[in-house]
Order: structure tokens, then C-alpha cells, then sequence
């Protein structure tokens, strides 16, 4: 592992490894089939790529979309990873220098398509390569029952019986049981070790809005972000259509993208995105598979979705860097109606399973229930840690009633003396006492409850009507959706129990929005300069026929913004910064930060290499980052993890993890440190009874780091309740 943490920071300028990677890079390297399941941005190509560099031989690795491997093959090479592929669109030159690349060995990993790797004559060619293990990557497309079901991957199984003795590696984001062991079952993996991870994306902000003026709630995310890549999902192409064609009136950088355009279109509008010409693509699901993109900073669902599964796998789309993106969900019963008519046009064997996965993502919507977790839970993962700090609902951003009791019992009474004879929209007329001429005819007017919600806009009325039929306080029945009293709305009249009730969106939608909730390492970094990074890497793309995040991603950029490097030491050590990297861009990038902080004196004075420092100069972002960091610890996430997401130094996240413990008074340190190694530690600190770390340490022959020790020794103090902790002694 340590030969892979040196190959991870020389080309990749990473200093640790996120959760699954050592477990599903340990299988690479010891020929062990492999399932690997990992949700977007949860770091699997470097499962396989890293292992490649460190053995013998050359990586075969499967992919199915040329855009997505033109994408990875650019992005290996500009960290100096001798990485090519073979496909259709090249020219004999460009192959032929492939050609020779693989006979000199000179190649460390080879990308494919499906159809091309199990011709006779490849599988031949490839016998004489030298191979050192295959990769199938996106293999949920090898199932039928995952979304995306591509017969091409049926032939795969060939590789097996071609390649007996080398390991074949399986990675997909798609969570099903029954898509892992279709995936297991049609490659005749032998015993494959399954790692599946959390799915959970933590640096996503999840909201949901009712729909009441799309269009500028739709804005509202937009502006949010301003010059950031974004993108914005619609049910049907005339929808695109028309939503597209209104942003660009208002001056927005936007391009549609569905299946009903031509190819070339289609794909020059994504080319346009990923080279970020422009910001923004409204599209229908068609778009999103063959895109790599890391620094989607929003996607915006401008309707529901028709299933969880879309949900998550579009969403995911945000935020593949790791760096914070919001998710916003934008519905109404009218997306509910349509997606029922859609799958009812289509009848098969399959419509009670769309309309129960329809169900359950209307019900996502509709409870006010902690999004990550409910996200989680439908995936059959558990949560733990709430409140998550990412979503509206544990956000509190969510306009609770104050007078809920009052309106559902309004609502629930006029329901009763209706009699079970109405459904939603009468009742609302009722409630809001109206004068319509079948109102009158009836002689609803002299009902108790007649117009006792008239001072509210009639869809509010409807709304709060379906919160409760939610709740469970009423239920519809028959045909015409006829309304009548649950016991648990009976109770409810009896002020037994309060129901909980939201206003839409629309009302508020004034109050500006902060950018994210999220303990953002944003706030720190200078915007101005930021910006100037930005287009430098734009120009160098250009220069390179690379999309812009080929050659840095965000993180990267924020992080010399923030940190403000002056020499090519201090570049090196930037996130995401390997030899090839730093040799290839730090004169230029260096030149724009030196540039810009001699133009701005105040962003000099407050530049400093040191992070820790930087941190201390804005105490209330530390406080955020602390905050944000504890959150993450208490759902067990590692200190790598953790540094990653927040992209702090390990070091300055193991500061966090001691505040964490202290105030949270955790009494087991087994997340963060290996049982063996916790109990050396006491062990040690048992036999030196040290009130200071150091005999620790040296008693450990400073196998054990400070931090360790300290992690350990405040887990210690907590389940004792004893003294202080020693001071840090000097390392
Ligand atoms: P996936 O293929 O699972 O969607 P990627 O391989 O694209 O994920 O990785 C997601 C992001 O995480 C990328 O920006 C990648 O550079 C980053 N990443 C991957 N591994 C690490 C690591 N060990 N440390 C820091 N960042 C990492
Ligand atoms: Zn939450």
C-alpha cells in the first residue's frame, strides 16, 4: 500500500485514499475477481488506475461510451499516466502509434469498447501485450435489470475463457442486489470480493420546492451560481425546448439537449458544455451517461423525476469533485398525473413496479423527512448522521404553518360534513368559500367550514389537502378521488395530534437564499482570484483540445486561490497536483496568483501557505468547516475522507477530530484508528504512566503518530472522565 500512496500523490497529488479504495485496490493487486459499487464521485477509476501503475503489464479497461474514454485517456495523460485508447474514430496514425506504444510496452492501462475487446483477433493481440488485469467499467449495463442494458456487454463473458489467469474487475454506481449478481453471474467472475459503498454524497444539498413559478425558481438556482456549470432537467423535449429558448432570452449561456435533435447537434451542444462555452444544458434524461464532467455545481430537476433510481443517478451528476453542489427538485401533482399517464400508454409486465418506484419518489418529495437519509434508506443503507447540515429539511429551510392545527382541523372538519362525498377540489371550493353556482346549488355555504380558509390562495388550500392525505389524515378513495377521515385524521380533529403543514415555495422565494449551507471552504477562497485561475485553465484547455477540468479541477483551483502558492514547491503540495501536473502548469498558474496579489495588496496580506493560519484568520469559517467536520465524523466518515470533502491537510482535519471528541465526549476511537494499533497505545500508556505524549510516542518507537495517540487518549479520558489530557509535546 505504501508503493500505492506514493504513486497516488506522485501523479495524482493526492495524500490519502477515499473509503473502498484500499480494500478494492488490495483485490487488483492480488488477482482477486472484484465487484465494485460506488456512487458518482465516490473515486472509482482510481480503484484500478493507480494498481495499474504499480504492476506489471498493461490494463485493459471496458468502456462503453468513446466521449467518456476520450475523457479519462486526456486526464490520465496530462498526469503523466502512459494511458491510450483504441477506437473507431482515429486515425491509422493515432492507432498505429498506439500500436507501438503496446509492443514497446510502454503502456500502463488501455481503454476499449465492448464489441472491440472480445474480437478474436484483439484477444490474440492482447495474449502477446502482456496484460495485467481487465476492467469493466459502467458494468451495470451487462444486466438487464439495470437502466442502462447494453447487449454488446453479454459478449464480455468471453474474457474469462480467454484470460484464465487474470483478474477481472467490475465497477458500477447502480445499487441493486440483483444488478451485482447479474454482473457477477455474466462475467463468470470466480468468488469476486462485492465492496459495495455508501451511497450517500454528502457534498450534495438536497432540496425539493413545490412548483408555483418554475421559471424563476428555476433562475434562482442559476444565480446562485453565477458562470458555474449547471444542469436542469425536463420530462419532455418540448419542455426543454421552451425553457431553453426563455433562458437564453434572459441572457442565460443555455443549450438543450434531447433525443428528438440530430447527433451532430446534440453533441456539439455537449461539447460546448464540458468546454464550458457554455453553462448551462436543459435536457430530458437522454443526457448525462456519456458525460464526465466533475464540476457540475447544480442540477435542478424543473419536475419529478419518474423514480428514486433517476434521482439519484441525475443528481449525482453535481458535485463529482466532491466540493459542495445543490440539488433542487422542483414538483407538482401535475408531474405525478403525467408520468401515471406515461406508464399506463406503455402497459407491460413492468407498470406495477413503475408505479410503485413512482410512489415512492412522489413520497420523497412530500415528506419532510431528512433527504440524505431517505435517499440512503431507499438504497437499503442505514443513516446515521443526522441532522445531515444538507438538506432544507434539516436546514430548517422548510416554512412550517404556525397555525397548522388550526388549518388542519379546518380542512379535516369540512372533510366530515361533506360527508365523504367530495374530493380535493371541491373541498378546496368549500374551504375557500367560494360563490360557484354547484357550491351555492348544494348548499355547502351553510357548512361550519365553509370559507374558513378564504383568506388563502385556493392551490394552497389544495396543497395542505394533499399534505394530509400524506400524513395519513385523509385518504382518497374510488375513482374520483373522494375524501374521507382516517382514524388518524379523527384524532387529529380531536387535537390529539398536530399535523405538520408547509407552504409552498412561491412565498418566500423573496428572501434570498444563501449560496449553500454547506460548511463552505468556498467562503475562504478569493473569488477574484478564482476567477483568474479559471481562465487560465480555459485558455490552457484550448491549447490542448482538453475540457477545462482535465487539466484542473475545482478543487484544485480553490485551493490555490486559497492557498496562494509562490514557488513550485508550494505548488506541488496543492490538492489534486502531481510531478507531471506541477511541471506542465505551475509556471503559468503561478504567474496569474503572483499577478494578482501584486495588483491586490489586501489579498497578499492575506494569503498565506500555511492553511492552518489561513484558518485562524477567519474564525467564523473555522467554526463552519469545525462544524461541518463533526458532522462527517459522526457518520463514521475517515480522516481522509473527511479532508477530502473538506479539503483541508490531514493534519488540520485530525485537530478537528480531536475538538470532535472532546465535545462529543466519543469513547471509541475504532473509525479512525485500527484496534491493534489503539491498543498498543494504551498498552504504552499503561506502562510509561505518561501524563505528556512523548514517552508514548518513544515508548512506541514512533510508530505511532502524535495524533494517533492523542485521538486515542481522549477517547480514554472520556470513558474515565479522568484529568486532562497531556499536552502536545513537540513532534
Ligand atoms: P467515480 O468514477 O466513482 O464517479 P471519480 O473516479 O471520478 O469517481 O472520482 C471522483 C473525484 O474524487 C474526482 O475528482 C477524483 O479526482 C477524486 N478522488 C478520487 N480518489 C481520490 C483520493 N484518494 N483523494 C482525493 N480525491 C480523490
Ligand atoms: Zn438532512
Amino acid at each position: 500500500m505504501d508503493k500505492l500512496r506514493g504513486i497516488l500523490k506522485k501523479y495524482w497529488g493526492f495524500d490519502g485514499f477515499l473509503p473502498m479504495q484500499p480494500d478494492a485496490m488490495k483485490c487488483v493487486l492480488s488477482g482477486r475477481d472484484s465487484v465494485v459499487v460506488l456512487p458518482t464521485g465516490g473515486g472509482k477509476s482510481l480503484c484500478f488506475q493507480a494498481p495499474a501503475m504499480a504492476m506489471d503489464g498493461m490494463a485493459v479497461v471496458v468502456s462503453p461510451l468513446l466521449s467518456l474514454m476520450k475523457d479519462q485517456v486526456d486526464a490520465l495523460r496530462t498526469n503523466g499516466v502512459p494511458a491510450a485508447k483504441i477506437d473507431s474514430t482515429m486515425t491509422s496514425l493515432e492507432r498505429s502509434n498506439v500500436h507501438r506504444e503496446i509492443r514497446e510496452h510502454q503502456l500502463k492501462l488501455l481503454y476499449v469498447s465492448p464489441e472491440r475487446v472480445v474480437q478474436p483477433q484483439f484477444i490474440a493481440y492482447l495474449r502477446d501485450a502482456g496484460v495485467s488485469f481487465f476492467v469493466v467499467d459502467e458494468a451495470h449495463c451487462i444486466s438487464q435489470w439495470g437502466h442502462d442494458f447494453r447487449p454488446e456487454y453479454r459478449a464480455l463473458r468471453e474474457l474469462r475463457q480467454a484470460f484464465p489467469d487474470r483478474g477481472i474487475h467490475a465497477y458500477t454506481a447502480t445499487a441493486t442486489t440483483h444488478v451485482r449478481e447479474d454482473i457477477a453471474r455474466e462475467l463468470c467472475l470466480r468468488e469476486p470480493a462485492m465492496l459495495v459503498g455508501s451511497f450517500d454524497r454528502p457534498n450534495l444539498v438536497y432540496r425539493v420546492q413545490r412548483r408555483s413559478d418554475g421559471f424563476s425558481q428555476v433562475r434562482q438556482v442559476i444565480d446562485a451560481h453565477p458562470k458555474e456549470s449547471g444542469i436542469i432537467y425536463c420530462i419532455r423535449r418540448s419542455e426543454v425546448d421552451v425553457l431553453c429558448e426563455r433562458l437564453v432570452g434572459a441572457g442565460y449561456r443555455a443549450r438543450p439537449y434531447h433525443a428528438g435533435m440530430d447527433d451532430d447537434s446534440r453533441k456539439r451542444n455537449q461539447d460546448a458544455f464540458t468546454n464550458e462555452k457554455a453553462d448551462i444544458i436543459v435536457a430530458t434524461v437522454a443526457f448525462g451517461m456519456g458525460i464526465d464532467k466533475s464540476n457540475v455545481r447544480y442540477v435542478v430537476h424543473a419536475a419529478m423525476p419518474k423514480s428514486i433510481e433517476h434521482y439519484h443517478q441525475e443528481t449525482g451528476r453535481a458535485g463529482r469533485d466532491n466540493l459542495p453542489a445543490d440539488c433542487r427538485l422542483l414538483y407538482s401533482y401535475a408531474d405525478l398525473r403525467l408520468w401515471q399517464s406515461i406508464i399506463e400508454k406503455t402497459a407491460t409486465d413492468a407498470t406495477a413496479i413503475a408505479v410503485a418506484k413512482l410512489r415512492d419518489m412522489f413520497q420523497y418529495c412530500d415528506r419532510v423527512v431528512c433527504r440524505h437519509r431517505a435517499l440512503v434508506s431507499y438504497f437499503g443503507q442505514t443513516y446515521d448522521g443526522q441532522p445531515c447540515g444538507a438538506c432544507d429539511v434539516c436546514l430548517s429551510e422548510l416554512d412550517g404553518i404556525e397555525d397548522a392545527g388550526s388549518v388542519a382541523t379546518a380542512i379535516l372538519s369540512c372533510v366530515g360534513e361533506l360527508g365523504d362525498i367530495a374530493g380535493p377540489t371541491y373541498t378546496t371550493l368549500v374551504l375557500t368559500g367560494s360563490q360557484e353556482e354547484r357550491v351555492l346549488a348544494k348548499g355547502h355555504q351553510r357548512l361550519g367550514s365553509y370559507g374558513a380558509l378564504a383568506s388563502n390562495e385556493a392551490r394552497q388550500v389544495r396543497d395542505w389537502i394533499e399534505q394530509l392525505v400524506q400524513q395519513g389524515c385523509l385518504r382518497k378513495t374510488g375513482e374520483y378521488n373522494i375524501l374521507a377521515l382516517t382514524p388518524k385524521g379523527v384524532s387529529a380533529l380531536r387535537g390529539e395530534e398536530t399535523p405538520q403543514l408547509t407552504r409552498p415555495y412561491a412565498k418566500r422565494v423573496k428572501k434570498p437564499q444563501p449560496r449553500t449551507q454547506m460548511a463552505s471552504p468556498l467562503d475562504e477562497i478569493d473569488q477574484g482570484l478564482f476567477e483568474a485561475l479559471r481562465q487560465v485553465r480555459l485558455a490552457k484547455a484550448e491549447e490542448l483540445g482538453v475540457p477545462p477540468f482535465v487539466v484542473f479541477s475545482d478543487a484544485t483551483l480553490r485551493d490555490l486561490a486559497r492557498r496562494k502558492p509562490k514557488d513550485k514547491a508550494g505548488f506541488l503540495t496543492m490538492y489534486g497536483i502531481g510531478e507531471k501536473k506541477c511541471e506542465a502548469f505551475a509556471d503559468e498558474f503561478l504567474e496569474v496568483i503572483r499577478r494578482y496579489c501584486a495588483d491586490h495588496p489586501e489579498a497578499e496580506t492575506a494569503s498565506d501557505s500555511d492553511e492552518v493560519a489561513v484558518a485562524r484568520k477567519s474564525e467564523r469559517n473555522r467554526n463552519e468547516t469545525q462544524r461541518r467536520a463533526a458532522e462527517l465524523f459522526a457518520q463514521g466518515r475517515s480522516i481522509a475522507e473527511v479532508a477530502t470533502f473538506l479539503q483541508r491537510k490531514p493534519s488540520t482535519v485530525e485537530g478537528y477530530l480531536i475538538e470532535y471528541l472532546e465535545d462529543a465526549g466519543i469513547t471509541d476511537p475504532s473509525p479512525w484508528v485500527e484496534p491493534t494499533v489503539v491498543a498498543r497505545v494504551f498498552k504504552a500508556a499503561s506502562a510509561t504512566k505518561a501524563e505528556r505524549l512523548k514517552p508514548i510516542f518513544e515508548h512506541l518507537n514512533g510508530e505511532v503518530s502524535y495524533s494517533t495517540i492523542r485521538i486515542c487518549l481522549t477517547c480514554a479520558r472520556n470513558t474515565t472522565g479522568a484529568g486532562h489530557l497531556p499536552e502536545q509535546d513537540r513532534e
